[in-house]
Order: structure tokens, then C-alpha cells, then sequence
């Protein structure tokens, strides 16, 4: 068969495909003429979103209930469908509750990802897209951040996206018929555009932009902005804030350098942008038309001050780089959130 032919017949796998990212991957992969299987145990994530992804996609996907630490149900799910390539987003993410748990975070995202490779192995699948974090850098001696900075871990969650890490890395090293592209995440903000799916965190926030748009709907009183003394030139601490789409386009892009290149590979998908929280609470309330209450309180343990991309790599290697700009993804982050102010649970 011809390859491009085999690329779209032969379904992709996303593990965590009914979470934020995974859930947005799934559409831009969908629109690319792929079939996807998604597998998530729903543990942070709600059946409803299969609906919209319906409504956006038609047909084209097919939903697993299936824990990845359950190496039978993965076996079951290769064994019925032959599956070109994994991208792995299934995990748990909350850095506090890593450090209150660091059994179940380990279990989850070391323990998912090596029953999901054996599984894979089994199947003789062996082309895997994994969800790092910049987490794995740490507090960045500077910035922009490229992949060659040294990688550090500073909370049980960033251990696990490093020992995985460290896993691939041996993996490809020690067997060459493994292909695995390490995508390092800043940070994903922002919703698809139909305002049909976006990031439904339960209970309060941890990150920024859920927080934000959850005063502008008036779920919440007013924004903490934790420290105005950072060194930074307002004093607020400086991320890379990526539109969700743009990285669910990295993936996309991934997969295609695998596929064609047949080697594996670790870059950082970010904006190469360094924004405070200051000018997100600005862009956002002149964007939306929706001023945001704020407080200055202390740093939150743990933060750094600044962090963004070196993006050099994904340019050349993928021929990828983020379109979206701040504006657009406050814009897209609201909508989702004023037409649903529940999440999917309204
Ligand atoms: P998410 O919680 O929305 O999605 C993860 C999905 O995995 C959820 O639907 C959850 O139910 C599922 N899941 C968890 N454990 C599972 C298991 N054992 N078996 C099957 N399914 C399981 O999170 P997200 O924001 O979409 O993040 C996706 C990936 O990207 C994660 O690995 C995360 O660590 C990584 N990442 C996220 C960010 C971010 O800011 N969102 C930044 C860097 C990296
Ligand atoms: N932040 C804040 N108030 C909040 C949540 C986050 O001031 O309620 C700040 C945080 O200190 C950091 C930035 O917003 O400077 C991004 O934080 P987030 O948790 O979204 O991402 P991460 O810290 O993982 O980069």
C-alpha cells in the first residue's frame, strides 16, 4: 500500500485522548484525514466530551474506557486494530497533589508508560509520541530555553515526565526500530475555536488561565497573582503561553518527522515568547471586554521566575511554529469558558 495511503487507514492511538490536550490533538488529527482511537480512564476527564467531539468530527474516532497500567485491556485494544502510531497524553498533572502523592503520580505516569511501551511491544508498534513538560528544566539558569539545558527535577510530578524521559532515551538508544518524539510543553492555554471543547479543571484552578476565566464568569472573586518582586520588568512571574491548537499541530508535525525520518527525536513546543502574568490579566480584559479582579500575594512555592522557549529546533526539525497569538488564545480560553461555565458538566 502507498504510505500516505496506510497513513490514513491505519488508525492513530491517544492514550488521555478525552483530556484537554488529548481531546484537542484528536480534532486537528481527525481534520487531517487520520482515523484515532482514544483510550482514557476518565479519571480527569468526562465521557461528555466524545459528544463534541462528535458534533466536530463526524465518526472518525473510536472511544476505549481502558486504564494504560492495564496491560490485558492494551493487548485487547492492539490486537483488534492495527495501529501506526501512539501519541501518549494519559497521565496525572497537578504538581501540588504530585507532591501529596507521589505513589500515585509514579504509578500513573512511570508505571502507564512502561505497561503502555510493553503493550507496544507486544503489538510490534513502535513509533510513540510522548507529553513532556518544561518542568524538565527546572529553574532555567536562562532564557530562552534550549533542549541542551540541563534537565532537573523539582517535584515528584516533573521526576515522573523525567524518569520517562530517561526511559525513552534508553529505549531508542538500546533498540533502533524504536521512533519517539519527547515534546516538551510550555504552557497550553486557549480552546478550540467552536467553543465546543477546551479545559475543564475540577475544583479550583491551579493554572492561570482557567483561573482567569473563571472570575471573568464569576465563579471566583478575584485572581492571586503570586509575587509582584520576581525579576522580571513588572515583577510578575514570565511564561511561554502556547494555543492549544498550535501545539495539538506539533503533534500532527511529529508524527510526519517520524514517519519520514525514521529517528527519533526531543524538541520544545512553545512560542519562543516570554508574557507576565500582569500582561495576560491586561491582554485578556481588553480582549474580552472583561476587567479581571486581582490581589498581589506571595510567590507560590516552587515557582520560577521566568521561563520560554529556544524554538530554534522545532523550526528546523519539524518546520513547525505557533501561529496563535495572546489575544487569540484569551479569546478562544473565553469563549469556551462563557459557553460553558460549567465545563462539560452543565
Ligand atoms: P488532562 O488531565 O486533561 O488529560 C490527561 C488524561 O489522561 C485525562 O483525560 C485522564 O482521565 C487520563 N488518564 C490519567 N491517568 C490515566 C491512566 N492511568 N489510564 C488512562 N487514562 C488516564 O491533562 P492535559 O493537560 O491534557 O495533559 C496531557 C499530558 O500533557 C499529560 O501527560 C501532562 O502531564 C502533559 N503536560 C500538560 C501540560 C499542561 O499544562 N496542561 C503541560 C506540560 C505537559
Ligand atoms: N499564577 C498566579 N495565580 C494563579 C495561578 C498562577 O499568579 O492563580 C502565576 C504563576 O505564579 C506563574 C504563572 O501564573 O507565574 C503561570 O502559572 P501556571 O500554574 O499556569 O503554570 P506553571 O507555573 O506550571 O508554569
Amino acid at each position: 500500500m502507498h504510505e500516505s495511503t496506510t497513513r490514513m487507514t491505519q488508525p492513530i492511538l491517544i492514550t488521555g485522548g478525552a483530556g484537554y490536550i488529548g481531546s484537542h490533538t484528536a480534532v486537528t488529527l481527525m481534520e487531517a484525514g487520520h482515523r484515532v482511537v482514544l483510550v482514557d480512564n476518565l479519571c480527569n476527564s468526562s465521557a461528555r466530551v466524545l459528544d463534541r467531539l462528535r458534533r466536530l468530527c463526524g465518526d472518525a474516532f473510536e472511544f476505549v474506557q481502558a486504564d494504560v497500567r492495564d496491560g490485558a485491556a492494551l493487548d485487547a485494544l492492539f490486537e483488534h486494530r492495527t495501529i501506526a502510531s501512539v501519541i501518549h497524553f494519559a497521565g496525572l498533572k497537578a504538581v501540588g497533589e504530585s507532591v501529596a502523592q507521589p505513589l500515585r503520580y509514579f504509578d500513573h505516569n512511570v508505571g502507564g508508560t512502561i505497561s503502555l511501551l510493553q503493550a507496544m511491544e507486544r503489538a510490534g508498534v513502535r513509533r510513540l509520541v510522548f507529553s513532556s513538560s518544561a518542568t524538565v528544566y527546572g529553574d532555567p539558569a536562562s532564557v530562552p530555553i534550549p533542549e541542551t539545558a540541563p534537565l532537573t527535577a523539582t517535584n515528584p510530578y516533573g521526576r515522573t515526565k523525567l524518569v520517562c524521559e530517561d526511559l525513552l532515551r534508553e529505549l531508542t538508544h538500546a533498540d533502533a526500530r524504536w521512533q519517539v518524539a519527547i515534546l516538551r510543553y510550555f504552557n497550553p492555554v486557549g480552546a478550540h475555536e467552536s467553543g465546543l471543547i477546551g479545559e475543564a479543571p475540577s475544583g479550583v484552578p491551579n493554572n492561570l488561565m482557567p483561573y482567569i476565566t473563571q472570575v471573568a464568569v464569576g465563579q471566583r472573586d478575584a485572581l492571586n497573582i503570586f509575587g509582584n518582586d520576581w525579576p522580571t520588568p513588572d515583577g510578575t512571574g514570565v511564561r511561554d503561553y502556547i494555543h492549544v491548537m498550535d501545539l495539538a499541530r506539533g503533534h500532527l508535525a511529529a508524527l510526519r518527522y517520524l514517519e519520514r525520518e525514521q529517528k527519533s527525536l526531543t524538541v520544545n513546543l512553545g512560542t519562543g515568547t516570554g508574557v507576565s502574568v500582569q500582561q495576560l490579566v491586561d491582554t485578556f480584559a481588553r480582549v474580552t471586554g472583561h476587567p479581571i479582579a486581582h490581589r498581589h500575594v506571595a510567590r507560590r512555592p516552587g515557582d520560577v521566575a521566568a521561563c520560554w522557549a529556544d524554538t530554534t529546533l522545532a523550526r528546523k526539525l519539524l518546520g513547525w511554529q505557533a501561529e496563535h497569538d495572546l489575544a487569540r488564545m484569551c479569546e478562544d480560553a473565553w469563549r469556551w469558558q462563557a459557553m460553558n461555565p460549567g465545563g462539560y458538566e452543565d
